[in-house]
Formats: structure tokens, sequence, C-alpha cells
């Protein structure tokens, strides 16, 4: 798998043979280690078994720890620059392997193959923004000391990533440990094992042996992972329900922990915002995309007097997405990504239909197999209808009309997630008074979700603790250290 010309050719009884051409296994001190177990992986495009994963065991998740102990008495040592070089041979080798990785992508997540080279080269983008950060030096001013501030790397991290970006929110994680000086045991997602078995051998060609450690498995896995008395920092990036878990269990051995967890981002429509465009990114970002995103837009409150004209837009705009398969150039839509999901999301629409709401959008399913649901956008929904106040993680949503500014803003700080929201409005000084009161990590001024890894990402309320990307992402891997000289 060569060029993309080759990898769109590819063909779903292809996909099987190439996926055990790779021989794909974990990676713990820079070597193959098989499976304690072996899970099937699903390509949710057909809902055929197109791989066997080798899964790891708590044994294994030991294993991988004490390897890394063992490198971080040297890596912690290595000059920045060195590791930073590192980090750029690693962003190097993403992007020689693009298409093969992407391929993988494809394979396990039903991704339309574009959106997934998109990903394994943002990932890329990723590990050089994080690599560019440079090491933290300040002197504090003081009427009688010398005041000197640095960081020191932490130890062993424990990365839990889930399968929504298998790629992107894996090597973020891998470069923001391992520039710190840190070195990382990183798990994926059950339900999407193979693009991380594949960049932890990739990772070799950057990294010295157990510096990036690989391990595949289930809760069990992660738990003794985020458990283990050696990890000193966690980087976990899942659903609020395991978050908590693993912060409660951080507190026993005092192990800092980053968590990313769930949201439930609003959009707040003003009557003069660009319609078109709202339209556009909702469509891209969440409906198309099977509402796989931590930042997807998940309820949409829309000024009273325009709310038909977006429902007429919506309407229009996602009945033009093409369905088919994912090595298909011409195909937009993604599945959900596996069967819990995807019935969890099918409860989502049954229980928006009982309630009275009406579905925009729909009526082109031509699959007859497949994790899809139709992407659509629904009306006519009770303010605290479980579509409104949860999130679906599916490519169905709520539109909420409103009339007080006051009455929305409380409206959609109301729940307890608060990782971001967006304002969408003609007036920008009226958008940016909106967004600074909205009680969120990050607010968005006529767009959403614009993620970059040198923009920094903060948590709030029940999505998550901490910062995460640019400088603040590699300060929550260190260790703050102060020089107080007489
Ligand atoms: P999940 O919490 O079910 O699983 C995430 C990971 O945690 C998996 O690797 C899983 O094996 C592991 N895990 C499960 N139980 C564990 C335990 N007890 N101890 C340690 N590890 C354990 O989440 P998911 O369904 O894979 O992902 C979807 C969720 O992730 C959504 O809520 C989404 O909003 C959230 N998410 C958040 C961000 C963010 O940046 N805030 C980004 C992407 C996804």
């Amino acid at each position: 798998m060569t060029s993309t010309a080759d990898a769109y050719d590819t063909t779903p009884e292809d996909l099987a043979g190439w996926l055990r051409s790779l021989d794909l296994a974990q990676t713990v001190g820079g070597i193959d280690i098989a499976g304690a177990g072996a899970a099937d992986v699903v390509y949710p495009v057909t809902e055929e078994v197109i791989a066997r994963a080798p899964m790891g065991d708590p044994e294994t998740a030991d294993a991988a720890i004490a390897a890394a102990a063992t490198a971080f008495a040297t890596w912690a040592r290595t000059p920045w620059a060195e590791r930073r070089a590192a980090l750029q041979r690693f962003a190097d080798a993403l992007e020689r392997d693009a298409v093969e990785l992407a391929t993988v992508v494809t394979a396990e997540t039903g991704r339309p193959l574009r959106r997934a080279l998109g990903e394994v080269f943002g990932g890329a983008i990723y590990v050089r923004t994080v690599a560019a950060v440079p090491p933290f030096e300040k002197t504090v001013p003081h009427p009688r000391s010398r005041i000197r501030m640095n960081h020191r790397p932490l130890g062993v991290v424990a990365a839990i990533a889930p399968w929504n970006g298998p790629v992107i929110l894996a090597v973020v994680k891998i470069a923001t440990a391992l520039l710190a000086g840190n070195t990382i045991v990183l798990k994926p997602s059950e339900f999407s094992p193979l693009s991380a078995l594949l960049f932890g051998r990739i990772g070799r060609e950057a990294f010295p042996p157990g510096v990036c450690n690989i391990v595949t498995g289930g809760p069990e896995v992660g738990a003794r992972l985020t458990s283990h008395p050696a990890v000193a920092k966690i980087s976990f990036t899942g659903s609020t329900a395991t978050g908590r878990r693993i912060g409660q269990t951080a507190a026993g051995n005092l192990a800092r922990a980053t968590l990313e967890l769930g949201g439930n981002d609003p959009a707040i429509v003003l009557p003069d915002a660009d319609l078109e465009q709202f339209v556009e990114v909702t469509t891209q970002m969440s409906l198309a995309n099977a509402g796989a995103f931590c930042s997807a837009i998940k309820r949409a409150y829309v000024h009273e007097d325009v709310l038909d004209e977006v429902v007429d837009r919506f309407d229009a705009r996602l009945r033009r997405l093409t369905w088919g398969d994912a090595f298909d150039r011409a195909t937009d839509l993604t599945p959900v990504q596996n069967r819990p999901q995807y019935e969890r999301v099918l409860g989502f629409v049954d229980d928006a239909v009982a309630a009275g709401g009406t579905l925009h959008g729909t009526g082109r399913h031509p699959m007859t197999r497949g994790y899809f649901v139709e992407p659509s956008v629904v009306t006519g929904l009770a303010r605290d209808h479980r579509l409104v106040v949860e999130e679906q993680f599916g490519p169905i949503l709520p539109l909420l009309p409103f009339r007080d500014l006051d009455d929305v803003v409380a409206e959609a700080d109301s729940g307890p997630y608060g990782l971001g929201a967006s304002v969408w409005s003609a007036d920008e000084d009226r958008a940016v008074d909106i967004a600074e009161s909205l009680q969120v990590g990050t607010v968005w001024v006529n767009q959403h979700g614009a993620f970059e890894a040198g923009i920094p990402m903060p948590m709030a309320k029940d999505s998550g603790l901490g910062i995460d990307y640019a400088e603040y992402g590699v300060a929550e891997h260190s260790q703050a250290v102060v020089i107080n000289i007489a």
C-alpha cells in the first residue's frame, strides 16, 4: 500500500489479506510482543471481521511499565534538542507511511479514506507542533533571592485513548509526554487497536527501546495501567464515566492526571449569523462524521426568526451527502464505529421520534448493512429531552428555538459538561461578549471544533481536568522545580 491510488483501489475483500500481511504486534521495550489473546476487528461499513488484533493483558501492561521505567533513566537525561529531533523523525515516518496508516484507520473506523488521510497528516502536524515547544525556564523577581524555575520529567506516563480519533489523539499524547522527558505506555481503544499497533512499530525508528510502548486490551488493561504505582502521570481521553473512575484511582496514588472527557457542546445561532457557514461546518464536523468528535456541536440553539431557514438548509445539505464504501472517493459519510455505540445512537433516534420530534434531512438510507445512521437534525423536542441533555456521540442533532439571549446563555451553560461551545453572529463584538459569559473550556466564534496542537485546550466542569496542547500540555507532563538562591 504505497500510493493513495493503490489505497483507493482497496476492496473490502483485499483488506483482510493486506491487514494479515502486516502481522501487527504490540511494542514493548522496542520489540514485537504477541497478544495474550486476540480480538476481532470489524469493518463498520460491512460489519465483517477484517482482522484479529493481538490483545494484551494486565501482565503485558506490567511488562510495558517496567520497560518504560528502565528507559526513563536515560531518556529523562537526553537533551531537549535530541528529544525534539526524535519527535521530528516520528512525524517524518508518520507522513512517509501515511497511506498505509490511513488505510488501517479506514479499516477499523469505516471513515472515508480522505478523512483518514487528513487525520494521519494532521497527527504528524500535531507532533511537529508539540516538538517545537521550548524548554521551560523562568526567573521570578524577588527583593532578596534569585529565583529560577524550570521543569523536570515526571516518569512513566500511562496514556489511554478512545476510538474516535485513533491516530491524532494518541500521537499527541506520545509527543507531549516524550518531549517533556517522560516515557510512555499507550493503550488504544479495544475497538480501534490496529493503527496504534502500526504507529508503535513506526515509532521504533524514532525512539530508543522502552521510550514508547504500545499495549492493547480493554478496561482491565487500562485499569492496570492507570492504577500502577510506578505510573507518575495519566493522560486519558474518553468518556466522563471512565474518567471519573480513573481520577479516583489516580488520587489514591497521587498520580498526576490530565482527563479529557465527554462533552455536549452547544451552538448559539443569532439571527444575523452566516447560516450557510453554520450548516456546512456542522454537517462536515458533526453529522457526516457520525457525530464522533468530542467537540462536535451536540445541541444547537437557533434564534426563532431563522429556525425555519436553518431547518431547510440542513434538509437540503444532508440530502446531498453521499453514501458508500469508505474506499470509494465519492463517499462522504462515516458509519458509527462500533455496535454498542450504533445501538446507543439508534436509541436516541427512536426516543426523539417517540417524543414527537421531527427528523429533517432523512429518507435516503441506501445501505443494507454496516453501522450507518442517517444524519439528521431534529425539531420539536422538549428542552429536557435526553438528546438535548446527554452526549449522543452520533449524527443526530437537536435544534432548539430561542428568543431571549440571557435565557439561552443560561440554558447552554446548564448540564454537567463544559468542553466547548460556539456563538454564531455577524456582530463579532456581541458574539465575543456572549462567548465570555459561557462556562466552558473553549468558545469558538463563527466556527466550532477548531483544535490545533498549538492552541491550548482547557477542560471545564465534567468534561475533564487540566489543559492539554501547546506549552500547557508539556507543563502538565512536567514537575515544576524552584531554585531559590540566597
Ligand atoms: P471510554 O471511556 O469507553 O473508553 C476510552 C478508553 O478507556 C478505552 O481505551 C477503554 O479501553 C479505556 N477504559 C475503559 N474502562 C477503563 C478503566 N476502568 N480504566 C482505564 N481505562 C479504561 O470512551 P470511548 O467510548 O472510547 O470514547 C468516547 C468518549 O470519549 C466520548 O464521551 C467523547 O466525548 C470522549 N472524547 C473526549 C475527547 C476530549 O478531548 N475531551 C476526545 C475524544 C473523545
